[in-house]
């Protein structure tokens, strides 16, 4: 194995695997744990225990590449709805 098929395949190839690995965890485990309070959802404070402002208290946070996806898929169905809008239906 010559180093350009290293760079030319195996790279790609490997990027291409973390990909679709990440693209697969966002469709099947949309939330990951919250990383400032660990994913319980809470902290220690003055007077006792308080609710993570990050999670809303669920100790989970939407993955950013299911935040993209949401995000288009909001846009997709605005213009779905204008369009229908504009057609009088
Ligand atoms: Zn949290």
């Amino acid at each position: 194995m010559t180093p350009s098929t290293l760079v030319d395949t195996v790279i790609p190839l490997a990027v291409l695997l973390l990909t679709l690995r990440y693209v697969v965890a966002c469709a099947w485990f949309p939330f990951k744990p919250h990383k400032r309070c660990g994913g319980t959802g809470g902290y220690r404070g003055m007077g006792g225990i308080r609710l993570c402002r990050g999670c809303n208290g669920t100790g989970r946070v939407l993955r950013l590449g299911r935040r993209i996806h949401n995000a288009f898929t909001r846009v997709r169905h605005d213009i779905r709805t204008d369009r229908r809008r504009e057609l009088g239906r």
